[in-house]
């Protein structure tokens, strides 16, 4: 694909200067080549029983079989050097480009590919690790990440620390060679099935809130750690409760300094951030077209309306604008830097986008939004009830939608806090 960036006629200011350069997206063939070899394993790998059709609203598998499979699918992928696309070869990864996780991502979604069991792993501890772990840590972990061995889950959020995470109370207590972890976590994805938590705690009560945080590795088979799973409104146990009483973590478990977490957790969440809010819309805009087509107002079809095509085509358009920024975020990537404030523009849009997108949808189905059963006029009900109930989380998880404006607002355009 090639777009145009030529403007004529008009002088802007300095910093809104347009180029008189072509921006040229088509890839290059090293590129397509690259795709080719992806989609070509995916077609004979990829179990179809697998395949999910909005993978984003299904990130932790529905029961413990369909979880099974898809870590071994994930040690398949490992093996074939799928996993950890973008980590540096000596730690196992592909050591590909940026590009090469793009077009990776593209094709994976592609062939409604579900979310690997160790995407906490693969996307946020690992790359931590990578920055702040000891070589014994890195030596120990990483490759169990890859390979689906070991599932993570993020232990950050408590009852009373979400978006304001610093005020979290769960205490490690210094007891020379171990600590003593005692406390609650709240909203742990997939803390049913993981192995291992990256948990934060406070080792140091007196000091000011950011600081006496300690980054910590948490074996979740040990003594003392209690999961109790939460059911959501589309009855998935997406996330759970998880309790400390005496929960003992080794000395060479915690990751940078003691007390010094704060910056280890931010890293991790800049990779969250970076990873975009939910994505996959330019399926979810298809599927509204085919919905606006099949089903019908007053006995014709929606599509025939015009405010109905307006907003489809104004959803393909923000999308296209989505897909396009996300490119042009990878420039700092692409430089080797860890991901920026830019990060939180791309969840913003992305996961309010879905909103709007599943809003819509409702206004379509009408009374066949509620039905979560196949029906002749809208024989899908049962996605789109789950997606309406779904694209919610984004603007939550990971940092509100708020939290968001808060960081572009104030790093990125420079406001006042
Ligand atoms: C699907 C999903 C999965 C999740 N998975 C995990 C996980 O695996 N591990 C984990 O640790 N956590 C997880 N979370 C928790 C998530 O990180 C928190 O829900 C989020 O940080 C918000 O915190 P909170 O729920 O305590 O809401 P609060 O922080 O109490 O916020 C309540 C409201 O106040 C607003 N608000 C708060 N502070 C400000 C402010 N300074 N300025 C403006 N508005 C503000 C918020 O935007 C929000 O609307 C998950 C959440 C969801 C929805």
């Amino acid at each position: 694909m090639r777009a145009s960036a030529r403007f004529s006629g008009t002088t802007l200011p300095a910093p809104f200067a347009l180029t008189e350069r072509p921006v040229d997206f088509s890839w290059s063939p090293e590129h397509e080549e690259f795709r080719h070899k992806v989609r070509a394993w995916l077609k004979q790998n990829l179990p179809p029983e697998l395949c999910v059709d909005d993978a984003a609203d299904e990130r932790v598998a529905p029961n413990r079989e369909i979880f099974e499979k898809r870590r071994k699918f994930q040690a398949q992928m490992n093996s074939a050097g799928w996993s950890g696309l973008s980590w540096p070869s000596e730690y196992g990864g592909r050591g590909a480009g940026v590009i090469e996780q793009v077009v990776f991502d593209e094709e994976y979604s592609r062939a409604r590919a579900p979310v690997l069991p160790g995407y906490s792993g693969i996307g946020l501890c690992g790359p931590t690790l990578i920055q702040w772990g000891t070589e014994a840590q890195k030596k120990t972990f990483l490759p169990r990440i890859l390979s689906g061995e070991d599932i993570w889950c993020q232990g950050y959020s408590e009852p009373g620390a979400g978006s304001d995470l610093a005020s979290l109370q769960t205490r490690a207590t210094d007891m020379g060679d171990y600590f003593l972890v005692n406390g609650q976590k709240v909203w742990t994805s997939g803390a049913q099935y993981a192995d291992w938590m990256f948990v934060l705690a406070r080792t140091d009560p007196a000091a000011p809130k950011h600081k006496g945080i300690s980054y910590l590795l948490l074996d979740m088979k040990s003594k003392g750690v209690e999961v109790r799973p939460l059911v959501l409104m589309n009855g998935h146990a997406h996330f759970n409760e998880v309790f400390f009483e005496d929960a003992i973590i080794p000395k060479e478990n915690l990751v940078g300094e003691k007390n010094e977490g704060w910056k280890v957790a931010m890293t991790t969440l800049m990779y969250e951030r970076g990873g975009g809010g939910g994505g996959g819309h330019t399926s979810q805009v298809r599927r509204l077209a085919a919905l606006a087509r099949n089903i019908e107002f007053d006995g014709r079809p929606a599509w025939e309306q015009e405010w109905v095509r307006q907003q489809i085509a104004q959803f393909a358009i923000e999308c296209e604008a989505a897909r396009l920024t996300r490119l042009r975020s990878l420039t700092r990537r692409i430089k080797g830097l860890p991901p920026g404030p830019e990060g939180s523009v791309l969840k913003l849009f992305g996961s309010e986008l879905g909103v709007r997108i599943a809003q819509f949808a409702t206004e379509l189905l009408g009374g066949f939004g509620i039905i979560g059963d196949s029906t002749k006029a809208v024989p899908d009900a049962p996605r789109w009830l789950n997606r309406v109930l779904s694209s919610r989380q984004y603007t939550i998880a990971g940092g509100t939608s708020e939290i968001q404006r808060n960081i572009i607002g104030e790093r990125t355009l420079g406001l006042p806090r």
